[in-house]
């Protein structure tokens, strides 16, 4: 029998974004080690949530110094999802990344990190009111076959259900921005989670949650019918993804986006032994603003 790929959220989204990233990435397999301090942070914060609810469901106190030193002292991650990997504390992440970018403000939210911690230390001692709804599940791992073609996994970071069993999925974000009404018209990433739940507690979430933990808000997913455009959007790219596949063919798009790219060369932080495997980036960096691009993709 013809096994299926495995995709993750991530990985769909990448081809979305550039099919030629997703080519280098998952079809030529070139893993960039690449660390971050949004990535790093967004880790361990990530973990702090995780053991508080994990205590509310088990029902234990929680143990603010024992969160708080996680925090600043990290910890080794014991779940599945990269099971033994260490991941810093703030501690850690200012010697590494150096105390003045934690002062830095970000056009974006127009806080600094320090100013964005201070909102989550708030956040992360509030009471959890379960009267309404409970949390029942922290990282939990899914995996289902979606129409025969592809496998699709991941970890939704957090599963509430109410008093009339019905279920919320909460998404962490630990971005600069808010989304914009647009991004949470038909977010995939949510259609992949209310379809792993249907595979999970054969029910569909009723409400999904974006936390924007950083920032202090929560944004929901309200539009109508998303879930039935989503799945048709899912069947366009895996159609796409097929087609790319059949005739290899990975056609770059290069945007601003490529000065993340850990394939660009105008990545600062990239490695050295993924930098510059597409020669199709644009050139834009901070500095210089431009959408030219380094080459024409013929
Ligand atoms: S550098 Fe830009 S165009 Fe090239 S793979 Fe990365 S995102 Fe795509």
């Amino acid at each position: 029998m013809k096994e299926l790929p495995r995709l993750s959220y991530s990985s769909l989204n990448m081809f979305v974004q550039c099919p030629m990233r997703y080519k280098l990435r998952y079809i030529d397999d070139n893993k960039s080690a690449t660390e971050a301090l949004h990535l790093e942070l967004g880790n361990i914060l990530h973990k702090a949530l995780e053991i508080k609810y994990r205590n509310i469901i088990d029902e234990k106190d929680v143990n603010y110094n024992e969160l708080f030193n996680v925090i600043e002292m990290g910890v080794a991650e014991e779940t599945e999802k990269d099971k033994g990997k260490f991941l810093n504390g703030l501690k850690q992440l200012r010697e590494k990344y150096g105390n003045e970018l934690f002062e830095e403000v970000d056009a974006k939210s127009g806080l600094s990190y320090n100013e964005k911690l201070d909102i989550f230390f708030e956040y992360i001692q509030e009471d959890v009111d379960t009267s309404e709804w409970k949390p029942i599940a922290v990282e939990m791992p899914f995996e289902f076959v979606f129409e025969d073609k592809v496998i699709f996994h991941g970890f939704i970071d957090r599963i509430d259900q109410n008093t009339n069993g019905e279920l919320r999925v909460v998404d962490y974000k630990s971005s600069n921005k808010l989304f914009s009404d647009k991004d949470l018209t038909t977010p995939l990433q949510m259609v992949i989670y209310a379809l792993a739940c249907k595979e999970i507690y054969n029910k569909i979430p009723v409400e999904y949650q974006y936390d924007m933990i950083l920032l202090g808000e929560k944004q929901y997913v309200t539009s109508k019918g998303f879930l039935e455009r989503g799945i048709k959007k899912i069947q366009k790219i895996l159609d796409d993804m097929e087609w790319c596949l059949a005739i290899d063919e990975w056609i770059p798009k290069p945007s601003p986006l490529c000065y993340w790219c850990e394939f660009s060369e105008t990545n600062p932080n990239t490695e050295w032994y993924t930098k510059g495997l597409c020669e199709y980036y644009c050139l834009w960096t901070p500095e210089s603003r431009t959408f030219k691009k380094n080459k024409e993709y013929m």
